[in-house]
């Protein structure tokens, strides 16, 4: 079980195991994380009830893969080359497991029991969260009476 998050203090990103505190290498501020309930329900270092279910794929990994595929099929005037690239990409993306990620604070949780059932990502919430998050650091102006 790990979970990859904000530095509560700076934002860099620190890794600590459910229920325990982490030192940040950058500003050495403390940041904790809750420790794990019997099913992941909400975000443990937030708090935010909202997560969704993402495949543990690096994505530009799989984007140079394909690079290289594409290069080295025209060197050699072939398609196998990126028919492989396209074959080893698809395989990784099936082999690696899941991990839930919060959509306030973007906080990464591996291996955690009831990953299963957090629900894949909605782009409706995550611009919803987008939202609440710019209109708390100012970018949006409060709503204001018409007329
Ligand atoms: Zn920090
Ligand atoms: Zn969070």
């Amino acid at each position: 079980m790990s979970v990859v998050f904000g530095c509560s203090s700076c934002g860099a990103p620190v890794e600590s195991e459910p229920g325990s505190e982490v030192e940040c290498r950058r500003c050495h501020a403390t940041s904790s994380l809750r420790p794990a309930a019997e099913q992941l329900e909400s975000c443990l270092a937030c708090e935010c009830a909202e997560l969704y279910r993402h495949r543990d794929f690096n994505q530009k990994l799989g984007i140079f893969l394909i690079f290289v595929g594409i290069v080295l099929s025209l060197a050699l005037s072939s398609f196998w080359p990126l028919l492989l690239a396209a074959v080893v990409d698809f395989i990784l993306w099936r082999i690696l497991p899941d991990v839930a990620i919060c959509y306030a604070c973007k906080a990464h949780h591996r291996d955690l029991p009831g990953l299963k059932r957090i629900k894949p990502f909605d782009l409706e919430r995550h611009e919803h969260h987008r939202f609440v998050k710019a209109r708390e650091e100012g970018k949006i102006p409060p709503r204001t009476e018409e007329g």
